[in-house]
């Protein structure tokens, strides 16, 4: 796929504001409901208002959407605030319903940008339909190739007006967030591909409304084109997504809130470099701790083990060879032999103690 500039001057010659501000209910209820709240989003940053017309659920039974009858109230939305409609589409009948009704905007959620045969079947029912911004979302796997495969099967239909969200990744563990950021993997898809916009999605990320503000201005900081925010206009009612909606006054606090870091301007590019470096070693340091802890957690069950076989906790021949690998692995990597000779050692030190006292942590 070609890496030309026309991907982010698509985003400033739509005059659709940049940092592009995104903002709507998760899901369309119904007119009042549509209307209303788009109506209190206007008069501040956001251009483009998002609703869910068709909702993709994990489980069956919960609300799926009003569907089609949703399209002439967003349409309305359109003649009377200037707000840009954008809606999710799933398949092929949601992109030519979509376009009958003059929708313009849409985007590929993450259960759909996972499964290859329906990224296809979208991209063959958006064919001929240049004017068209297509925004995909990371797939719920943490997997960079289908993301990158997603966005280049709708870029081959034609479709050059393309953008991707960053919305986080499902992990079984319990996180503080819905879905992790894990935010290795979109500042990887911004390195093969910078000049295509990476928009935030902090809610479906946090699942909750005390987070919104922080994720976003990381991605602020990490040099993200635009945020998309859920906003409703009684979000404790609301039919989906409840605990991570907010009303579309704390929508425009939040948006006012947060700095906006111009790469453009000259007195800023260093600070803004030195920022978006500091974001990318905090990002590296949680992940390194998140690694120390699970190693530990492996060692404590080593422990365990040779406790129970009666085999001695130091064996010099296994530390040996590690050492060894590490202080290769070091040299071929701009790092001295005695920087890693010492944090091995601590981290050594530190195992034998877990192996030794493991027995009152309580392991799986
Ligand atoms: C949504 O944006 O409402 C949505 C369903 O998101 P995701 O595909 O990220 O879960
Ligand atoms: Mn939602």
């Amino acid at each position: 796929m070609k890496n030309s500039k026309e991907f982010r001057s698509w985003l400033d010659g739509m005059n659709l504001g940049h940092p592009l501000t995104i903002a709507g209910p998760c899901s369309a209820e119904s007119r009042e409901q549509v209307l209303e709240t788009a109506r209190r989003l206007t008069g501040g940053r956001v251009t483009v208002f998002r609703a869910g017309v068709w909702k993709p659920r994990t489980k069956p039974g919960n609300f799926e959407g009003v569907g089609e009858i949703a399209l002439p109230w967003l349409m309305e939305v359109k003649k009377e605030t200037g707000l840009e409609p954008f809606i999710e589409v799933a398949t092929p009948y949601h992109v030519e319903t979509a376009l009958k009704h003059g929708i313009n905007m849409m985007w590929i959620g993450a259960r759909t940008s996972a499964n290859p045969f329906a990224v296809q079947e979208i991209a063959e029912a958006l064919k001929g339909n240049k004017e068209v911004i297509m925004l995909i979302k990371n797939p719920v796997n943490p997997d960079l190739s289908l993301w990158i495969g997603a966005v280049e099967r709708i870029f081959r239909a034609g479709i050059t007006n393309l953008g991707v969200i960053h919305r986080g990744f499902s992990v079984y563990q319990q996180t503080p967030y819905r879905n992790k950021p894990k935010w290795q993997i979109p500042l990887n898809f911004k390195r093969t591909y910078p000049d295509i916009p990476m928009i935030i999605d902090p809610s479906h990320i946090c699942g909750r409304r005390d987070c919104i503000f922080e994720i976003a201005q990381m991605a602020l900081d990490l040099q993200y084109d635009g945020v998309m925010i859920e906003s409703h206009y009684n979000p404790d009612e609301a039919w989906s997504d409840a605990n991570q909606q907010i009303t579309p006054e704390a929508l425009h606090d939040i948006i006012k809130r947060l700095i906006v870091r111009k790469p453009e301007a000259e007195e800023d590019i260093y600070r803004n470099k030195i920022n978006e470096f500091r974001r990318h070693i905090d990002i590296i340091d949680d992940q390194l701790l998140e690694l120390l802890s699970e190693r530990m957690r492996v060692v404590r069950n080593i422990g365990k083990l040779k406790r129970m076989q009666n085999i001695s906790l130091l064996q010099p021949g296994r530390w040996n060879d590690i050492l060894e690998k590490v202080v290769e692995f070091a040299e071929k990597n701009q790092m001295s032999e005695e920087f890693i000779r010492a944090v091995y050692t601590a981290i050594h030190e530190e195992s034998l103690w877990q192996q030794k006292n493991g027995k009152k942590i309580e392991e799986d």
